[in-house]
């Protein structure tokens, strides 16, 4: 259960992404149109055998690709392109989910997200008009670090209760966002999931003992390849994030939370990079402030950010602080947990030292 957990709150934090769009771009909110999903679409459980967050289960690279493509044949809120190649020669998927109505205008929304990140000969009073008549792009991924597989499995569960759910935020999501699920690493989830499940008996299964990189030549260190692109799916990613998308939120999903914690949240530390635009940093704060007051409304403690993780925004290296540079607002979160029940100490409850107990601004509900 505490997997589900996890993933739920790293589902819950993707969704608040996509919702804190609206302010980032100076929306207000309006009438939500009413947008009911072609239902039924088929379940996660349905198509995997087995529930996402489930004790002892990942689903493999195979397996999401084929799920993302039932899904889409059977809803109207969502298209599937692929980024390009990755290096062991598989397509790496992007879910692109909205409303059916921004779907059939597609290439305008692309065309006014394209204008206003590059600016050039528009007036202040043009970029408002286009700000008015464009929706916000969320960028979403997951998987980036294959063996961070909660970061992997939210994924598609993020996706699926966005094509399959009815209630009002939702809704106004769909409305006012679009939104690109993109898995990082497509390779590495299918080493990892297939290593992972290879064993018969649930309690045996691990991806400690994995016996090779899980990204061909850099491993974990594929997320200090931004700023080079040696990778075939930096190439991809890059590009659509830089001269296809133009996305206003670039949230990249991770699961190394601080022991004792459940998930850091911007939020960074000093010092300040002032190397960058003062606005895309306050930016950045108010999404993960927004993320962390979502979490503690709804009885979810142990969120925590500034000084409570060594993470800043001085490295331009890495998928989130990369976007940074280019004016995005690039969110990363760290979460803990793992696909078995029993948790690792750190995991099940803070460490007992005054300071894990004292509520702080770094952490206001221990
Ligand atoms: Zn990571």
């Amino acid at each position: 259960m505490r997997q589900q957990h996890f993933v739920a709150t790293a589902i819950g934090l993707s969704l608040l992404a996509q919702g804190m769009a609206f302010p980032a771009l100076g929306q207000t909110s309006g009438a939500v149109a009413a947008t009911p999903a072609r239902l039924p679409v088929t379940t996660p459980k349905a198509a995997y055998g087995f529930g996402i967050g489930d004790n002892y289960h990942l689903a493999n690279y195979s397996q999401m690709a084929s799920y993302w493509r039932t899904l889409e044949s059977q809803s109207d809120r969502m298209r599937v392109v692929s980024m390009g190649k990755t290096t062991e020669g598989r397509d790496q998927l992007m879910a692109i989910v909205s409303s059916p109505d921004n779907l059939a205008n597609l290439d305008r929304y692309q065309e006014i997200a394209r204008q206003l990140s590059q600016v050039e000969g528009l007036t202040d009073a043009q970029a408002r008009e286009l700000a008015a008549e464009g929706k916000a792009v969320v960028w979403i991924d997951g998987g980036l670090h294959s063996t961070e597989q909660v970061s992997t499995q939210q994924l598609t569960q993020t996706l699926y209760e966005m094509v399959s759910g009815q209630d009002p935020e939702t809704l106004k999501i769909l409305d006012d966002c679009i939104i690109l699920f993109v898995h990082a690493n497509p390779d590495g989830n299918e080493l990892v999931a297939d290593w992972y499940m290879r064993n018969q008996k649930p309690e045996d299964r691990e991806y400690e003992s994995l016996p090779r990189l899980y990204n061909w030549y850099v491993g974990h260190d594929n997320n200090r390849d931004f700023f080079m692109s040696n990778m075939k799916e930096t190439v991809n990613i890059n590009r659509v994030l830089y001269r296809e998308w133009f996305p206003q939120i670039v949230y990249n999903h991770h699961q190394s939370g601080p022991a004792g914690t459940v998930v850091f949240i911007p939020p960074h530390r000093n010092p300040y990079n002032y190397n960058l635009n003062p606005l895309v940093l306050t930016g950045l704060d108010s999404v993960g402030a927004r993320m962390l007051d979502r979490l503690i409304a709804e009885g979810k403690p142990g969120g925590v950010r500034r000084e409570y993780a060594p993470y800043t925004n001085w490295a331009g290296t890495t998928l989130r602080s990369n976007a940074l540079f280019h004016n995005s607002i690039g969110v990363i979160t760290e979460i803990i947990g793992a696909p078995r029940a029993a948790a690792r100490a750190s995991e099940r409850s803070p460490p007992a030292s005054p300071r894990s107990r004292a509520a702080s601004g770094a952490r206001p509900a221990p």
